[in-house]
């Protein structure tokens, strides 16, 4: 194993002195909401680090907040890490597999003098907490004796009190500098079932106190969280040292992944499925792992991203581009080329007769083994009206009237004539072909323009859906309303024309549209009989144009 960031470091370092020769990690969601970027992250590194230390690591829920919870985000998580590429050690665990251990151990806290049921308002627990100068207030129930704490706990458990009415505490030091050993809360009262243990309980642990305890149970050694975690680390250890527990793992924190246009927090990114801004969690605009892999990221490249960013103790903001740069640069390696016509103008090349020219390509033009496909030329095709001008900029090299143009993988063509309709609207050209530059050069004149064409007859019609980010500012947190800085162009629908080898294409295929960008077959929506496809990213990026305009 390559020590090739403080935590791998301390990793190695670890192994080399014995104090572990077999290391454990695990990635500890709550299912409250599905995956985003910066979980895959913590997947990658997680994951990563056990298989470079042939270790292992497990994938645990952290299930204490059953009312924010559901099996339907169990599923979804699962679901991302496998699509990521990793495998977790044996079943999948649930911090609420261990509710029984904990609630002994809270029973043992409480025998030990160390831990007690507070009857305070929780208003008044917190404010007892956080007074932010000079010590925290007392308990007037902190000194309750352990017989008494025994009982009352007792009586938690079996429900005999409302929610709210109280709760076990910690007993460390009021007077710490550091809020979280103010006598922390371990257990509160819910009286809701759980997706899990169902109407078992009616009692929950707090984070704080399930982490630790689930981690040293599993035998975790390394537990790896992000930085505002750092203050919870003398609890953590609190905990494990003064419970007889199996195991103390070592807490090691590492900074989050902020990405600038986007939000990494499933808090905000509910709102955006709840309030019908977004289709829902997958919705190809969303960064989550399901939204991303809709959009036609790969794991390939989510993973090349995450070891790009690499893992340390500073807070900075990565920009978006790179995550757009990983999955072009994954795609041009692998996607096989199409031509897609997004904006179709009808061209009849009036030198043809209505004979159909079968013309091969190869699908890719470094990857011989992805074969070679079929590309019908007609009478009749289609370009992209982008693609002809009859007011053409300086230096456009596409279709002007009396000038040429080489068709993509086939002839070179002059445009004779411009139809229009009643209203001036320009629905036709009307082109001849050079029919002795299939493959080769025209004779004694240069030809610098190369346009993307589809077969108007044997092409087939496909909705392409175009994606672009989700918000305009580099930070979207930066106003109170994430709203206002929602992009209004960031998802528009066109009818496209696209080469008849697309007619089958399966859900996540994935394509470069030659001249457009990279596209992927809808996950959900193409299905046999229509095509549907979703836009990955820019051939270029454009994003740093457009933010000087
Ligand atoms: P959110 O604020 O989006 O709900 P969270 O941290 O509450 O995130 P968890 O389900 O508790 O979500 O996270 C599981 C693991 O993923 C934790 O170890 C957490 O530290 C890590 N994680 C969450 N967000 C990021 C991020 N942006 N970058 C790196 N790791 C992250
Ligand atoms: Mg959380």
């Amino acid at each position: 194993m390559e020590a090739k960031d403080f935590i791998r470091a301390h990793i190695v370092s670890d192994l080399d002195s014995g104090k572990h020769s077999k290391v454990i990690t695990r990635f500890p969601p709550e299912p409250n909401g599905y995956l985003h970027i910066g979980h895959a992250k913590s997947i990658c590194l997680n994951f990563g680090v056990a298989a470079e230390a042939q270790g292992e690591c497990n994938l645990r829920f952290d299930d204490t907040n059953p009312e924010k919870e559901s099996q339907e985000y169990i599923d979804a998580i699962q679901s991302d890490v496998t699509w990521l590429g990793f495998q977790w050690a044996g079943k999948v665990r649930y911090a609420s597999d261990y509710f029984d251990a904990l609630y002994q151990y809270a029973i043992q806290l409480i025998k030990m003098g160390k831990a007690y049921v507070d009857s305070q308002t929780p208003e008044e627990i917190s404010k007892g907490r956080s007074t932010l100068i000079g010590d925290g207030l007392n308990s007037p129930y902190r000194e309750r004796t352990i017989d008494e704490n025994l009982a009352l706990f007792e009586k938690m458990r079996a429900g005999e009190f409302n929610e709210g009415d109280c709760v076990l505490r910690a007993k460390i030091d009021m007077a710490s500098g550091n809020i979280n050993l103010r006598d922390p809360v371990l257990y509160r009262i819910k009286k809701i079932a759980h997706h899990q243990t169902g109407n078992k309980w009616l009692i929950y642990p707090m984070y704080d106190y399930t982490h630790p305890i689930s981690d040293a149970i599993e035998n975790i050694t390394h537990s790896l969280c992000t930085l505002e975690f750092e203050d919870h680390r003398p609890f953590y250890d609190w905990l494990l040292d003064t419970l007889a527990t199996p195991a103390h793992p070592q807490q090691i924190e590492f900074s989050r992944l902020n990405l600038n246009y986007t939000v990494t927090s499933k808090r905000k990114l509910k709102t955006l499925v709840d309030d019908g801004t977004v289709t829902g969690w997958d919705d190809p605009r969303m960064p989550t792992i399901a939204g991303l892999r809709r959009r036609g990221y790969t794991p390939e490249s989510l993973r090349d991203f995450c070891e790009r960013i690499g893992v340390s103790k500073n807070d900075g903001v990565v920009d978006f581009g790179l995550l757009e740069f990983c999955v072009r640069n994954h795609l041009e390696n692998t996607a096989p080329r199409a031509m897609a016509v997004l904006n179709p103008l009808k061209v009849v090349i009036t030198n043809m007769d209505d004979e159909l020219l079968t013309l091969t390509s190869a699908r890719h033009p470094n990857l011989p083994e992805l074969g070679s496909r079929e590309i019908p030329f007609t009478r009749d095709i289609i370009i992209d009206a982008a693609d002809f001008s009859e007011d053409p900029p300086k230096g456009f090299k596409r279709l002007v009237l009396g000038g040429e143009v080489r068709l993509r993988h086939s002839y070179v063509i002059r445009c004779d004539e411009v139809v229009k309709n009643a209203t001036g609207e320009i629905v036709e050209l009307r082109c001849s072909a050079d029919l002795n530059t299939l493959g080769k050069n025209p004779e004694g004149r240069k030809v610098k323009g190369v346009i993307q064409w589809v077969s108007a007859s044997k092409g087939v019609a496909a909705e392409v859906r175009l994606y672009d980010r989700l918000f305009t500012l580099p930070n979207p947190e930066s106003s109170d309303n994430l709203l206002d800085s929602l992009n209004p162009d960031a998802f528009k629908i066109v009818q496209a024309w696209v080469e008849p080898s697309l007619a089958d294409v399966q859900p996540e295929d994935r394509f470069q549209f030659e001249r457009e960008g990279y596209f992927v077959a809808d996950l959900k929506d193409c299905v046999a009989g229509k095509l549907v496809f979703n836009k990955t990213v820019s051939l270029r990026d454009s994003w740093g144009v457009k933010a000087g305009e």
